[in-house]
C-alpha cells in the first residue's frame, strides 16, 4: 500500500509541472474541434497524440474512424492484479470553427480561458500528466487506460462503441469532464432525445381552410400536453426545444415538427416517458409520429458512491482539501459506462465553470491537484482489491 508521504510526492511532482500543463493546454485550445469538422477533428488528435507521445514516451493507439478519431495510451499494471481502470476523455468542443478569432486562450491571473477549455481540454491534459506522474513513480497501481473520443458533444455515435469495449471488465471508469463548481459528479441524469412528427393536409387559407387538417395547431396542442409528462419531484423534464410548421403564409400547414428535450434520474422514468410520447395523439385528425428515443441513460448514484469515497481518501492522502459531490442534468459518455454496471465517477476533470458558454474558464492551480487527485485514485483503486485479497 502506497504510503501518504508517496502520494504526497506525486502531488508536489504535478504541482511543479503546472507551466508546462499550461502551455499543453494552450496548445490543446488553440487547435479547434468541433465535434462536425474532421479535418480539425483529425488535426487536433494528431496534436494531441504528438503531445501526449512526449509526455509519456508511448504512442497512442490510433481508433476511432476518419470522422471520429479517437485515440487510446494503455500504462500497464505495477505490482497489482487489480481490474484494470479506464480514463475517459473526448477532444472535441461544442465550438464553431473561427470561434477562437475573437475569443483566443488567455491566461487572466489564476484563469485560462478559450474555447473548450473547461469542457473539456484541461481535464484531457490532467489525465495525460496523472499518467505521466504515475509512470514516473515505482507506486503500485492497476493497469490503466485513457481514451480520448470526438464526438462526445454529439452523443458519442461512434464514441460510444470504444467506451463501451475500453469499459468492459474495468473496476472503475473515471470521466475527466468539468467539475461542477469543483465537485465530483455523482449522478448524471439520462437524456433523450425525440422529435414529433405532426402530419395534416394542406388546404388554402383562405378558399377552403376547412377542406385543410392543420398540423401546427395539432402540434401546438401537443406541446401544451408534454408538460403533463414533466415530473419535476423526482427530476423528470420534458423539454419542446425547436419547433417548425407550415410552407406558405396563406396554407394550412400539413406538416409541423417539435423537438423535445427528455431528462430523467432513473432508467424507469425513461421508460415511462418513452411511453407516453409514443402514446401522443393528436386533437384532430392529424397523425403523429414520434422519432428518436433514449440517447444515454441516467447514471444512477449506487455507481459512484463507492467512488466517491475513495477519491474523498485519495485527496486527503495526498493533502488537498475535501471534495464535495454533486448531482447534474447533463449527460456524458460516463452514463454509458455506468450502465454496463461498471462503477463509474465523472466530473474528474477541470475546475472553473462555464461549459457550453462564451468565457468557460479553467482554474490554473486546481489543474495539478486535479491531476494528483486522478493519480491517488487509481492508486487507490489498485490497494482497494489489496484489502479484498487479504480478507
Ligand atoms: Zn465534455
Amino acid at each position: 500500500m502506497a504510503s501518504d508521504e508517496a502520494l504526497m510526492g506525486v502531488a508536489a511532482d504535478l504541482i511543479a509541472q503546472q507551466s508546462a500543463m499550461l502551455d499543453m493546454l494552450e496548445a490543446f485550445v488553440s487547435s479547434e474541434s468541433p465535434s462536425d469538422d474532421p479535418p480539425m477533428l483529425a488535426a487536433t488528435a494528431d496534436l494531441v497524440a504528438e503531445r501526449g507521445q512526449d509526455l509519456l514516451g508511448a504512442p497512442a493507439q490510433r481508433l476511432g474512424t476518419a470522422e471520429s478519431p479517437a485515440l487510446k495510451w494503455e500504462l500497464d499494471a505495477v505490482d497489482c492484479d487489480a481490474a484494470p481502470v479506464v480514463l475517459l476523455a473526448h477532444l472535441d468542443t461544442v465550438w464553431p470553427a473561427g470561434t477562437s478569432d475573437r475569443w483566443p486562450f488567455t491566461v487572466t491571473g489564476n484563469q485560462a480561458t478559450g474555447p473548450g477549455a473547461f469542457d473539456m481540454k484541461a481535464g484531457l491534459v490532467q489525465g495525460l500528466f496523472a499518467l505521466a506522474a504515475l509512470a514516473r513513480t515505482s507506486l503500485c497501481h492497476p493497469p490503466v487506460s485513457l481514451l480520448v473520443t470526438s464526438d462526445e458533444e454529439v452523443g458519442s455515435p461512434s464514441g460510444r462503441d470504444l467506451v463501451e469495449a475500453s469499459a468492459r471488465g474495468a473496476s472503475a471508469a473515471l470521466v475527466l469532464e468539468a467539475s461542477a463548481d469543483g465537485a465530483l459528479k455523482v449522478a448524471r441524469k439520462g437524456v433523450g432525445n425525440y422529435r414529433l412528427r405532426v402530419t395534416g393536409r394542406a388546404a388554402h387559407a383562405g378558399l377552403e381552410p376547412e377542406k385543410g387538417v392543420n398540423a401546427l395547431v395539432a402540434a401546438a396542442h401537443l406541446v401544451l400536453a408534454l408538460d403533463e409528462l414533466a415530473d419535476p419531484d423526482v427530476g423528470t423534464t420534458v423539454t419542446p426545444t425547436l419547433a417548425t410548421a407550415g410552407s406558405a403564409q396563406n396554407t394550412v400547414p400539413a406538416i409541423a415538427q417539435v423537438a423535445i428535450d427528455v431528462r430523467c434520474s432513473t432508467v424507469a422514468e425513461q421508460d415511462r416517458v418513452d411511453r407516453a410520447l409514443r402514446h401522443l395523439r393528436a386533437p384532430n385528425d392529424a397523425a403523429i409520429a414520434v422519432e428518436g428515443g433514449v440517447n444515454r441513460p441516467p447514471l444512477e448514484e449506487r455507481a459512484a458512491g463507492e467512488l466517491f469515497d475513495l477519491a474523498q481518501r485519495a485527496a486527503r492522502r495526498c493533502g488537498l482539501p475535501p471534495l464535495s459531490s454533486a448531482r447534474v442534468g447533463g449527460g456524458s459518455d460516463g452514463n454509458f459506462t455506468a450502465a454496463l454496471g461498471v462503477r463509474t465517477l465523472d466530473g474528474l476533470g477541470a475546475v472553473g465553470a462555464g461549459a457550453h458558454a462564451e468565457g468557460e474558464y479553467v482554474l490554473i492551480t486546481a489543474m495539478p491537484q486535479r491531476a494528483a487527485l486522478l493519480a491517488a485514485l487509481i492508486v487507490e483503486l489498485g490497494g482497494e482489491s489489496d484489502e479484498d485479497r487479504v480478507r
